[in-house]
């Protein structure tokens, strides 16, 4: 019996990864459970799930959260605060943590469940962007494993052969394709995107997410972060990375050989296909999601991303590039955007000027040797800049 401790519980990936777990009882057990504040959700969650532990991040929520779990017989331990989330993150009884908490407020359970040699099964890209060297050693150096979940750098690793950490020339691979659906506004006339609405950047055509990545993936920072995210889960740059606009979200991303072959991952889109692929490897199972009908699909086709259109993409591009801080800048600025977006305090087109705005004021320094309480400095002070940007853009 494997245990396995969700971060994020309650959202998109958390509520998938549940219903993945709930189809192998004989295989895996949910230890932990947690969220930020949502108490009606998680007390539900553990009502069925029935985890040792539950992290409530905001102490009101966990006081609400006790209440409406007093009278099960066996309540799980309710925990709160960050502390409480990386205690779970590095439980004996885990083994697989699945790390999908929004944003940078990832970054510490998620290294605390890398640092505890646990199998990481990482949907939140965001920490990888904020800290992907550090990530990166803590998972080498503890002998835990990394699986990708977002389902394109899922797809990239099933068409990688298992040796691709020598290098990716060394095995003989010439590109990474990763392909994007262009979101909700591929199309949208560019002189109307100031006046899209936070529910229009949120009706993503393919996916059905949480806020925060829909908006993403409504200006294309989405893709932009996956770039940095493949960067360091491959082992590549930016010159091996090309951004194909897919629309129809079936190919979930190409690896392309010296040899001219080109291996693509092909599904409908699911997350509980790469959940449980990640879940299962190196075996497979079923993950509730219906097989995949070519003569439905019928067409694939595919574009160049443009880069006029969806300046946050080429924004991600030149942080990653510059490395050093710029990638956990970037991060930071976007998340007070979009965020600022969803609040109508300023409009789409504003997402990009306040990170660009965020990575011209704010120096770039370099990560080496630096710990993570360096980078959540970084961190802090980018979401102040970018505030007082979205202060004077709004004004
Ligand atoms: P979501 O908004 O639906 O859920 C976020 C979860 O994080 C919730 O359980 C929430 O309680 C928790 N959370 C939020 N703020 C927190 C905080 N400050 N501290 C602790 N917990 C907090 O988000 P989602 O769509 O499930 O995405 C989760 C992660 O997975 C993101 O990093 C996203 O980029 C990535 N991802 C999502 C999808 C998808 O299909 N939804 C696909 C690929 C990658
Ligand atoms: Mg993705």
């Amino acid at each position: 019996m494997i245990g396995v401790t969700v971060l994020g519980a309650t959202g998109s990936i958390g509520v998938s990864t549940l219903d993945v777990i709930a189809r192998h009882p004989e295989r895996f057990r949910a230890v932990a459970l947690t969220a930020n504040q949502d108490a009606e959700r998680l007390a539900e969650q553990c009502r069925q799930h029935r985890p040792n532990y539950a992290v409530m991040v905001n102490p009101d929520a966990a006081r609400r959260l006790a209440d409406l779990l007093a009278d099960m017989p066996q309540p799980p331990e309710i925990l709160t605060g960050v502390e409480g989330l990386e205690q779970v993150a590095a439980l004996p009884e885990s083994q697989y943590v699945m790390a999908a908490i929004v944003g940078a407020a990832g970054l510490r359970p998620t290294l605390a469940a890398a640092n505890a040699g646990k199998r990481v099964l990482l949907a939140n890209k965001e920490s990888l962007v904020v800290a992907g060297a550090m990530l990166m050693r803590a998972i080498t150096e503890s002998g835990a494993e990394l699986l990708p979940i977002d389902s394109e750098h899922n797809a990239i690793f099933q068409c990688l052969p298992p040796n691709f950490s020598q290098g990716l020339a060394e095995v003989g691979v010439r590109k990474i394709l990763l392909t994007a659906s262009g979101g909700p506004l591929r199309d949208w006339p560019i002189e109307r995107l100031s006046s899209v609405t936070p529910e229009q950047a949120c009706a993503h055509p393919t996916w059905s997410m949480g806020r925060k990545i829909s908006v993403d993936s409504a200006t294309m920072m989405n893709k932009g972060l996956e770039v940095i995210e493949a960067c360091w889960l491959f082992g590549t740059d930016t010159d091996h990375i090309q951004v194909v606009v897919h629309p129809q979200s079936v190919i979930h991303s190409l690896v392309q050989y010296d040899d001219g072959s080109v291996l693509a991952q092909l599904g409908n889109p699911d997350m509980r296909t790469p959940i449980a692929h990640a879940m299962a490897w190196p075996q497979r199972f079923d993950s509730g999601v219906a097989p995949l009908d070519l003569f439905s699909v019928a067409r694939l086709d595919f574009q160049e991303p443009d880069m006029k259109r969806f300046p946050c993409l080429a924004l991600a591009f030149q942080a990653a590039r510059q490395g050093g801080t710029a990638p956990t800048i970037l991060n930071a600025a976007n998340e007070i955007a979009v965020a600022a977006f969803l609040d109508r305090r300023i409009d789409l087109p504003g997402i990009a000027e306040v990170v660009a705005g965020a990575l011209d004021a704010l120096p770039e320094e370099g990560v080496e040797g630096q710990g993570v309480e360096f980078l959540l400095d970084v961190d802090r002070r980018a979401r102040e800049c970018a505030e007082q940007l979205v202060v004077r853009r709004s004004a």
